[in-house]
């Protein structure tokens, strides 16, 4: 016979952003269910900026996985591009705005199974392994009907479940956007000489080849070509492999060996024109994609997470309706900010790198240009990098919920 679990507040979605949400919301003591699919295995990696470090800190998450991580303290950023107009050199170090490191980078796996560790440690969370298959809404509450039948009923539904959103349909929530014509090829590999915990982004024709520090002489490789290029790339045997991202890495780690599990992604851009309504609020990817420049894609999605959480604690705090409608507005209004400068600032960084039109690309020569030479903006743009001035939620400050 089919059951029916009742719960405050139920998340789809057991990716990083829902694991977050809900160990946020089951360490403040709300009664949370966690329905999550089998992840697929993902070898991808993650910066993570030092506010959602400090987040998963706070959380108790860190702690779980800080030694498979490693410092990112300065990031180079190097115009390989052949054209005609070239943006000088630049690097950014962590310590010209007081910080230790931007952040860390970690193989997603690793940030996975301590964020599942964690969340086995909260008797407030159940978690159901299982697939969502429909979610329906009115003014007293949600339900969730799973696969096997079971339903969950809940006064808000929390959709971290990933670019294509059961949830966000549920809500009736649409969403703008276009593909790239560009796809991401993801590689983890070991090299011959340190990376001096040095973040190294090479600007191309075809969009960004950066390599990211791991622990050890090891780094993550996400290179951003055409499709066809992609399909060229894939195809390589190891060996061709290495010559090729040691030859285009200009030879600065040395000698290169690619280790199993390779990624490949095409790239979009795509932001939800509500964040939440209906008793569904969006997190992660399901309310946002932005393509694997500087970082931002899970920094911002678990800002999302840790803004609900918030708005969810303190509204049952107050004894008010977790999933009220104007909750989901202010968590709208919060987040949307957030979300489009650094989706717009992403795009626009992109777009000039593809751009063939010289008086674009003097334009973003310049902008590097101004910001490596002139102090205080030099200073103001790697903080909002980091840490956006106008929404740090207060796990990114490390206060508890
Ligand atoms: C090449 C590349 C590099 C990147 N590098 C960075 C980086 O350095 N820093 C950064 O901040 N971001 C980065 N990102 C972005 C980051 O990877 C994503 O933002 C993040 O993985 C999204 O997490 P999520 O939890 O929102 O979604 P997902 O990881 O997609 O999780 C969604 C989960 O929901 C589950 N699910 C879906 N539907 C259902 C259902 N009906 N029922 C139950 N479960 C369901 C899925 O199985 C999945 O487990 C990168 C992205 C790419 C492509």
């Amino acid at each position: 016979m089919a059951k029916r679990l009742t719960v405050e507040v139920a998340i789809v979605g057991g990716g990083p952003a829902g694991l977050t949400a809900a160990i946020a919301l089951a360490e403040a003591g709300l009664k949370t269910a966690l329905i999550t699919r089998r992840p697929a295995t993902d070898h991808r990696t993650t910066a993570l900026l030092s506010g959602s470090v400090t987040a998963l800190e706070t959380l108790g998450v860190w702690a779980g996985c800080a030694a498979q991580a490693a410092s990112l303290r300065v990031m180079r950023i190097v115009d390989a591009t052949s054209r005609l107009v070239r943006a000088p050199e630049v690097r950014f170090a962590a310590s010209e705005i007081g910080l230790d490191a931007f952040g860390h980078n970690i193989e997603n796996r690793h940030l996975l199974a301590a964020l599942d560790a964690r969340a086995q440690t909260l008797p407030s969370l159940t978690r159901v392994e299982d697939d969502a298959r429909a979610v329906e809404t009115n003014d007293a509450g949600a339900t969730v009907t799973l696969k096997s039948g079971d339903s969950i009923a809940a006064r808000l539904v929390i959709g971290a479940d990933g670019r294509r959103s059961l949830c966000r349909t549920a809500a009736g929530i649409e969403s703008d956007g276009r593909a790239y014509p560009q796809t991401a090829l993801t590689f983890n590999l070991a090299h011959g000489r340190p990376h001096q915990d040095i973040s190294t982004e090479f600007h191309t024709e075809s969009g960004p080849f950066t390599l990211v520090p791991l622990p050890g002489e090891r780094s993550s490789l996400v290179w951003v070509v055409e499709p066809a290029e992609a399909d060229r790339i894939a195809a390589l045997d190891d060996a061709s492999l290495n010559d090729e991202i040691e030859q285009r890495s200009h030879s600065f780690l040395g000698k290169i060996a690619v280790e199993p599990g390779r990624g490949i992604f095409p790239l979009a851009v795509e932001t939800v024109r509500s964040f939440g309504q209906s008793r569904i609020a969006l997190i992660g990817e399901a309310a946002h994609l932005i393509p694997p420049i500087g970082a931002q894609g899970l920094n911002l999605g678990l800002r999302d997470a840790a803004c609900i959480g918030e708005l969810v604690v303190s509204a049952r705090r107050d004894g008010g309706d977790v999933g009220a409608p104007d909750l989901l507005a202010r968590y709208d209004a919060l987040r949307r900010a957030d979300v489009k400068s650094r989706t717009f600032a992403v795009d626009l960084l992109n777009r000039t790198l593809l751009s063939d039109f010289l008086p674009v690309q003097s334009a973003r020569g310049l902008a590097l240009y101004l910001i490596d030479r002139i102090g205080p903006l030099r200073r103001a743009v790697l903080r909002e990098g980091v840490a956006p001035a106008a929404s740090q939620p207060r796990l990114m400050r490390g206060e508890v919920l």
